[in-house]
């Protein structure tokens, strides 16, 4: 995506050897036009793929899956990282292993959101080592729910996660690829819905 790759160009920032900082438009100030495009185009790809529910991570994979599902016309599902009093159903749980907060965590979907009868689009901001999504992966397995494929907003292609999902027979749509970070400069491959710029 043509306008995400130039923002980030622009606006992100390189912090040691493979962290992007993207807070002044993703991760913490969201720019919410870009957002909605971010959203608008991950449901164009999957349009024809009649998606029921997209699934998500707390908490920065919410914006982009708000805007997919907005888009979509479908509900948004976002796993919960901590049990709290209201978390009263019976619970779909997995561990996921936070790239960024080196911490592993119990996280959660009521099972009464998902059922066989749902077709999915997974989306989240990053994608890394692919813990993140493996997690989704394995609750919505749980589910017996279909997997219809993984919607990221960035990739960093040099790190494994692409590799893991695809070895699990999933389609992965990144919006952005970072092929390596060069002298405090982004070199982009080409992403994957490239094709609709
Ligand atoms: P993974 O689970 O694929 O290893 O990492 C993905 C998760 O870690 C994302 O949900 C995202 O929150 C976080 N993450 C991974 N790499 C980065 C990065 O370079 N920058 C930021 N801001 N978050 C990242």
């Amino acid at each position: 995506m043509k306008l995400l790759e130039d923002k980030i160009k622009r606006d992100g920032l390189i912090l040691g050897d493979d962290i992007l900082k993207v807070d002044s438009f993703i991760t913490h100030q969201i720019d919410i036009e870009l957002m909605k495009a971010i959203g608008q185009r991950l449901a164009t790809v999957y349009t024809e793929n009649k998606i029921t529910k997209v699934v998500t991570i707390e908490a920065s994979g919410i914006a982009p899956a708000i805007y997919a599902a907005d888009f979509l016309h479908v509900p948004l599902v976002f796993a919960k990282k901590s049990k709290n009093v209201t978390l009263t159903d019976e619970l779909l749980t997995t561990e996921v292993f936070s790239f960024t907060k080196k911490v592993t965590s119990t996280v959660s979907i009521s099972h009464k959101y998902l059922s066989p009868e749902d077709n999915i689009l997974i989306v989240d901001d990053f994608l890394a080592n692919g813990q993140a999504a493996s997690g989704l992966v394995d609750i919505i397995q749980q589910a017996q729910s279909n997997i219809a494929g993984v919607g990221i907003v960035i990739e960093k292609s040099f790190q494994d996660g692409r590799k893991l999902l695809q070895d699990k027979g999933l389609q992965v749509t990144a919006l952005t690829r970072i092929g390596k970070f060069e002298n405090r400069q982004i070199n982009f491959l080409e992403a994957d819905d490239a094709y609709l710029d």
